[in-house]
């Protein structure tokens, strides 16, 4: 079964669970969801790249996001990674 990532459309109208993004897994035929399960706040599908297997989509997806929000600037062309 395909799995699918959500995301709030407006994170300031979001739970903590749409607000970083959640995933579903839904079969082809059922329909998207359009509203967060939690907190009935609009959210929106995020495509993702096609699969190999999911475990290695679910690493990757997780990685970017994470280097996106976890990296800060420490100086020019110098990033530091934050955990
Ligand atoms: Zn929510």
């Amino acid at each position: 079964m395909p799995v699918y990532v959500y995301e709030a459309q407006c994170p300031e109208h979001s739970c903590g669970r749409c607000r970083g993004g959640f995933e579903v897994s839904q079969s082809l035929s059922e329909e998207r969801l359009k509203v967060c399960p939690e907190c009935s706040s609009p959210i929106i599908r995020v495509i993702q790249a096609p699969a190999l297997g999911h475990s290695q989509t679910d690493l990757h997806y997780r990685a970017k996001r994470a280097g996106f929000h976890t990296l800060k600037r420490i100086g020019k062309g110098e990033y530091e990674k934050m955990y």
